[in-house]
């Protein structure tokens, strides 16, 4: 698509992002006078509540994250672009995204940015080579893989040190994400993998929860907070609370404690749910609008009726916008989005200008988080509930946002199979799950060779290492056994001889 002036067409909204905030964007313009173009960088819908549950081999990706344009299918006044929007022009009225090498301008009258946020590392992105985020697909199956690569090195170790570093899984962050994955980790080695190896009881595993703060769950208060954190102790999960992160390589993590102390965690798989970062579409629009700023973590301080100074077309909503009293949750999206939708129609129909507008108004519903499968915690409004009750509000709210017959469907079967049985029917895990972010990002900094990334994750052969027999053969290791496959890992020392990295910094 070129570009193009406004004459002989109608009003065109274009919605950036396909996630809650830019899908339920589209929705409500569905059956307006306008013509929208959503542009997203993912080709999917992504209900990232419940990416830990296709980190921990309980869904498969497509029952989180359906075809964005198979779901707007019917929407006739809607396309669907797949490209990653790197400029937009507000006073033009353009917004450009790219494909691969291509680059497509798409022209607005009205504008609706809801490109979400992205891990934070505090100013230490080289955590993320070693401690991957939950935020994508791609790092979900990047977990899989790394954590259940780890039992499998655990199970060919030599030395009861090594086994000990593969079999301790440390979470950093202990907000709901944090809270979700390390009791799903331990269920799964305590449930799922028992019985399923020859030299090791996944039983052993050490599960660490790590928080800088005194509190697990701390925005959800002291109460229910302390329950998830009882209910993960009785798991046998270890909590760490008022411990900051301050290094991360290869083969563990430094932590600091409140004392000042410094300590090491020896531990293969890293996973980091500490803070977000908004994308960085937010700063190009603060910067080009009159006056708009952003606050800490990027967000765009949005004006009450969630746009941007000197610009009543462009809103901004979801995890991007910054509103007082509104938290980073997929209720935020889903209400911004709503809002904006409403604002567009009442003024392409002539019902109201832009400065009638009433202010955004955010309604909480609340939150909620589980712990392990039966147990939750969860508040509405005043109301706190925990236990089993709140995992049955948690199942049922997760189905109903869940988008589409088929993905509930599936999705209740699995749970069926996972929290009644102890089987989980999303196991596989594959070697290039692990290091193909590594080998793009290797890849985009014109490395030559993406083997060598192999080497970064330590514990691989370096490059020029010999043994890299994927099929086991020459090892007698695992074939695809995620983290790490593919290392030597037979019973001859010289073929089992790594080369970790130096760790970092
Ligand atoms: C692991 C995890 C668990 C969560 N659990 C809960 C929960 O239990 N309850 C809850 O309410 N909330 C939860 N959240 C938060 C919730 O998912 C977010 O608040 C919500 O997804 C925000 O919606 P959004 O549309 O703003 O952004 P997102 O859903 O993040 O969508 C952003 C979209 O923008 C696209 N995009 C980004 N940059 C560009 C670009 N430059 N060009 C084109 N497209 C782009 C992305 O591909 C994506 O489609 C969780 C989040 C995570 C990560």
């Amino acid at each position: 698509m070129g570009t193009e002036t406004v004459e002989n067409r109608r009003h065109r909204v274009v919605v950036i992002g396909s996630g809650f905030g830019g899908l339920f964007a589209c929705k409500h313009l569905e059956h307006d006078n306008v013509d929208v173009v959503l542009i997203s960088k993912t080709s999917t819908h992504l209900f990232q509540p419940l990416l830990y549950q296709v980190a921990t081999g309980i869904l498969s990706t497509g029952e989180i994250a359906p075809a964005t344009r198979i779901v707007l299918r019917k929407h006739r006044n809607t396309q669907v672009i797949l490209g990653e929007v790197h400029d937009i022009d507000l006073v033009n009225r353009t917004v450009t995204s790219k494909l691969l090498n291509q680059d497509t301008v798409t022209s607005f009258d009205s504008l609706i940015v809801a490109t979400g946020a992205q891990q934070s590392y505090f100013g230490n992105d080289h955590f993320a080579t070693y401690a991957p985020g939950m935020k994508t697909i791609d790092d979900a199956l990047e977990l899989r893989a790394r954590i259940l690569g780890s039992f499998e090195e655990a199970e060919l170790a030599k030395t009861q040190e090594e086994r000990d570093r593969f079999l301790t899984f440390v979470v950093v962050g202990a907000g709901p994400t944090g809270v979700e994955l390390a009791g799903q980790i331990a269920e799964l080695a305590d449930r799922t993998l028992v019985g399923t190896f020859r030299n090791i009881d996944p039983r052993d595993a050490r599960v660490l929860l790590i928080e800088g703060a005194g509190a697990v769950l701390a925005p959800m208060g002291p109460k229910l907070g302390g329950k998830a954190q009882r209910r993960l102790e009785k798991m046998g999960v270890e909590i760490q609370l008022n411990a900051m992160v301050t290094d991360v390589d290869a083969r563990g993590v430094t932590v600091r404690d409140k004392d000042g102390t410094e300590r090491r965690i020896e531990s293969a798989c890293k996973v980091w749910s500490a803070g977000v970062q908004a994308s960085e579409l937010g700063k190009m629009l603060a910067e080009r609008s009159k006056g708009t700023e952003t606050d800490r973590a990027g967000r765009v301080i949005v004006e009450p009726d969630l746009t941007i100074k000197g610009y009543p077309n462009v809103f901004v909503v979801g995890d991007l916008m910054s509103v007082p009293g509104v938290p980073g949750q997929a209720q935020g999206a889903i209400q911004g989005a709503t809002y904006a939708a409403k604002q567009i129609k009442a003024e392409v129909a002539g019902k109201q200008t832009p400065d009638q507008r009433k202010p955004f108004k955010y309604f909480n519903k609340g939150s909620m988080a589980t712990v392990s499968r039966f147990n939750a915690v969860c508040q509405i409004g005043k109301l706190e509930f925990s236990g089993f009750f709140a995992w049955l509000i948690w199942l049922v709210l997760h189905l109903y946002y869940l988008i589409g017959y088929r993905s509930r469907t599936v999705t209740v079967f699995q749970w069926f199979v996972a929290f009644l049985g102890r089987n989980r029917g999303q196991m596989a895990a594959t070697e290039q799950w692990v290091f193909a972010r590594l080998a793009l990002e290797a890849m985009n900094g014109n490395e030559s060779d993406a083997r060598e990334v192999r080497a970064e994750i330590g514990d691989t052969p370096a490059p020029g290492t010999p043994s890299e027999a994927k099929d086991g053969s020459e090892t007698g290791g695992p074939a695809d056994s995620g983290a790490d496959a593919g290392t030597p890992s037979g019973t001859d020392e010289s073929a089992t001889s790594r080369t970790p990295r130096p760790p970092a910094g």
